[in-house]
């Protein structure tokens, strides 16, 4: 019997109609209240990834109507001087979202610099109070990477009601709010770790498999249950320096209906729903001011 390919997900595509749609929203803002939101973004150091992220995010929020502005300061800046920066953004009205550029240079907390952010314009969705209400099912802004993932779930048409979901790593960045979203839809959900047993035998129970660990092909085709969705939000390296995921593709795609590749999958979402999370900000900021 011929094998099935899965469709792959297009998340370059997805991410163009988000951003098209926050280009929408950011100029009937900029209409309504005579300035575009602002999205303020704090780079402590010389980390060339997140020079590069910086600079992505920068050019994306001019593209979409957003006016964003880059905060680039030494590494040895003081923790104390990020946190004034920190209060004064907090301070002005014409900053709808913050997003401290992580990792900060070692020796800095970045728990008491995220703690800071004034939560409604905590666009990444770092901050106790915004995770606290995803938790609770209340409006929270989201981080980004888990909302791309959603986004990219629903694209397949996959019900969502009492599926299995597994999600591997248990970040809060990734692992720990895509497992909220995916609760909040209805899913029975699992989330597996470092210290998960018999992993491959969790992963092949998944209706929807979100995996986010950071480990190049950790997971298997022949763990995917046939017909899945998988979503891999793993960046790596191979030994030709090409990004890959943390799914083996080509296997994988054997076996799963609808799958993401790395690159052109999850990440182009990240930065589309940061813009959205920005608008969102705005929006919200205005109607309780
Ligand atoms: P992290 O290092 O904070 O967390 C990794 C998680 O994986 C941990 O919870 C850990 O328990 C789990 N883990 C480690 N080894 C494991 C194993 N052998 N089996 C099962 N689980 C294991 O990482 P993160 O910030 O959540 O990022 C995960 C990956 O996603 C990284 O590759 C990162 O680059 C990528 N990422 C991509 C985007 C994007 O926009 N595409 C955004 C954020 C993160």
């Amino acid at each position: 019997m011929a094998k099935e390919n899965a469709r792959v997900i297009d998340g370059k595509a997805v991410a163009a109609k988000v951003r098209a749609e926050v280009a929408w929203r950011a100029a009937a803002f900029a209409r309504k209240f005579g300035r575009a939101p602002g999205l303020h973004v704090i780079l402590v150091g010389d980390d060339p990834a997140s020079q590069v992220y910086v600079r992505n995010k920068e050019k994306a929020a001019r593209e979409a109507g957003i006016a964003g502005v880059a905060h680039r300061l030494p590494a040895d800046t003081p923790e104390d001087d990020i946190v004034a920066l920190v209060r004064r953004l907090n301070a002005d009205d014409t900053v709808d979202g913050i997003l401290v550029q992580l990792p900060l240079p070692a020796g800095n907390s970045e728990q008491r610099v995220l703690d800071q952010l004034d939560p409604a314009k905590d666009v990444d969705g770092l901050h106790p109070v915004n995770a606290g209400l995803l938790v609770s099912g209340r409006k929270a802004l989201v981080p980004c990477t888990p909302q791309g993932c959603m986004r990219l779930i629903a694209e397949t048409g996959v019900s969502l009601v009492g599926a299995r979901a597994v999600v591997v790593g248990r970040s809060n960045l990734v692992g720990k709010p895509v497992a909220q979203l995916l609760l909040r839809e209805h899913a029975t959900v699992t989330m597996a770790h470092s210290r998960t047993r018999e992993l491959d035998a969790l992963c092949r129970t998944a209706d929807v498999l979100v995996v986010a660990v950071g480990k190049a092909q950790l997971i298997k085709g022949s763990w995917v249950k046939p017909g899945a969705v998988v979503i891999d939000v793993g960046i790596n390296r191979n030994d030709q320096g090409k990004l890959i995921g943390d799914v083996e593709f080509d296997s994988a795609c054997e076996v799963a209906s609808a799958i993401t590749p790395v690159p052109g999958g999850v990440g182009p979402m990240t930065i589309a729903c940061l813009l959205s999370n920005t608008v969102d900000a705005a929006e919200s900021r205005r109607k309780q001011g």
